[in-house]
């Protein structure tokens, strides 16, 4: 068992203020792997006033002096890249092959984005009418993320805090502490002075919500769930502070009858798949055009069907557990709703899957012929549950799509280049995926509608954490 009770804060592990203990649980084995400290109020307070006196003077660093920083911290990460995805592996339960694959190179994949997008981005522009705008850092910012793409969401709000200027408050999820401090220790290697990022580790309800509410934090970026994210603007709001959100979705992928079937069911099915389901811009919802449904749905059920979960610490292509029991039950409880509104279990179904009586697994599920206003279809279910809908024309299909309150993600499949560009344009979403093109590092990522209010990654993700200035001349 690890003992990680301490915080980073201004350049140094510090015990808590207030002892309270908080048991870090191996989702796939449900053992006990380290205790951290749940943090306070007054942790908070320390951490934002090392942020705000380390503001003074690395607000006025060059350009030059933070890429230096963000290149060492690079090289430490690739050296340590391993030990990332082990423990991620090791808290979230993801494979050790996804884990590798995917979960830790992000970690590479933003870092160098950002490196590109700042070397490449004017910190000054004279205008055309004469003025000068110059771009600044925007201050302390406080910055909450999820458990389920960890090093994902750490990198895309601490690199452009650190990259533009800004000192850091950084509250990870309480359920993946662990490559959060592990990425603490990176940054302490990369020689970052001391106070520009701070960790605290606690729950959203007393530490999320100080960082929100304290007066001293110019900037919120959360990511999290809707609920969460109106509460963080609620609790910025008296401060009028700046707050970015990158919140949930329920994506539809459309599938047209010119598609290439196989292929594009199939990505279909394993993209909701990926991460068992716990991603934000999963393929949630698949809409087919009727004219091809029963194929469809038939290849869906052959390629749900071979969908093996696993252990983590197995090298493989199976589905791991989700991160806790919370989501088990949740997942459960949603898997139960679609077979009560009564959609059709093509594959899995409520309960555990065979043979896994210990861990958070369940069964990846397929409902095909669900409505739209069933809750598996409105709800973000965050596990391995895909819906399939049918549907007519594209102007129904369109329809369809946009009947949420998200707006993250869509993904379209279609054989026809117009058709697709087409579609793409009336799609209320943050990033229309066309035939399996995948997310790029560098890209603006974030949604429309509910789905939140912010882009993170490469320049827009650095625009998003500076101040803009106009400087009036005679
Ligand atoms: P969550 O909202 O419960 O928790 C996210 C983070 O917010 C955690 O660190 C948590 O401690 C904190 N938090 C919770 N309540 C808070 C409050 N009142 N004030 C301040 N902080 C608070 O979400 P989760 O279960 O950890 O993550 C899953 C959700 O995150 C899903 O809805 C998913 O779609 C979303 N997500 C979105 C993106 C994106 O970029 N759009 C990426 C990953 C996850």
């Amino acid at each position: 068992m690890l003992d990680r009770r301490n915080f980073y804060i201004n350049g140094e592990w510090v015990s808590p203020l207030q002892k309270s203990d908080l048991e870090v649980i191996n989702p796939a084995t449900e053992k006990l792997i380290a205790v951290i400290s749940m943090g306070t109020a007054a942790d908070i307070d320390r951490a934002v006033a090392a942020a705000r006196k380390a503001f003074q003077s690395y607000s006025q660093t060059s350009v030059e002096e933070r890429l230096a920083l963000l290149e060492k911290l690079l090289a430490i990460y690739k050296r340590r890249y391993d030990e990332v995805a082990r423990t991620i592996t090791l808290e979230l339960g993801a494979p050790i092959t996804m884990s590798t694959q995917q979960q830790a190179d992000v970690g590479v994949g933003h870092l160098q984005g950002f490196i590109d997008a700042l070397k490449n981005l004017h910190m000054r522009e004279e205008l055309p009418n004469g003025d000068l705008m110059v771009r600044e850092p925007v201050g302390v910012c406080g910055l909450i993320t999820p458990w389920n793409w960890p090093i994902n969401q750490i990198a895309l709000k601490v690199i452009p805090a650190l990259a533009t200027g800004s000192t850091c408050v950084l509250k990870p999820s309480e359920f993946t502490p662990l490559n959060a401090m592990l990425y603490a220790e990176m940054i302490d290697e990369a020689g970052f002075p001391a106070g520009t990022f701070n960790l605290v580790n606690g729950d959203g309800a007393t530490v999320g919500a100080a960082l929100s509410k304290h007066k001293d934090v110019d900037m919120m970026s959360f990511t999290g769930s809707t609920r969460a994210g109106v509460a963080v603007s609620k609790d910025a709001a008296e401060t009028v502070k700046r707050v970015t959100l990158e919140l949930g979705g329920k994506s539809p992928n459309i599938v047209f009858e010119d598609a290439d079937l196989e292929d594009r069911v199939a990505g279909g099915v394993l993209e909701c798949f990926n991460n068992s389901g716990q991603s934000c811009d999963a393929p949630t919802r698949m809409l087919v055009q009727r004219s091809v449904y029963d194929r469809a749905v038939k290849i869906a059920e052959d390629i749900g069907g071979q969908a093996r979960v696993g252990n983590p610490e197995e090298e493989g292509d199976h589905i791991g557990p989700l991160v806790s029991h919370v989501q088990y039950s949740r997942v459960q409880s949603l898997i139960e709703a679609g077979i009560a509104d009564g959609a059709r279990v093509l594959v899995g179904g409520a309960g555990k899957p065979e043979g896994y009586e210990t861990g958070y697994f369940v069964r990846p599920t397929i409902f095909a012929d669900v409505s739209n206003n069933m809750r598996i279809a409105r709800e973000e279910v965050f596990g391995p549950v895909l819906a399939i809908i049918p549907f007519d024309t594209e102007d129904e299909a369109i329809a369809i799509a946009n009947d949420t309150p998200y707006g993250l993600a869509a993904y379209v499949q279609t054989g026809d280049a117009k058709r697709a560009e087409r579609v793409a344009s009336r799609l209320k979403a943050g990033m229309v995926h066309i035939n399996g093109g995948p997310h790029r590092y560098g890209s603006p990522f974030g949604g429309y509608k509910q789905s939140g209010n912010g882009r993170e990654g490469g320049r827009f993700g650095l625009e998003d954490f500076m101040e803009v200035k106009t400087i009036h001349r005679p």
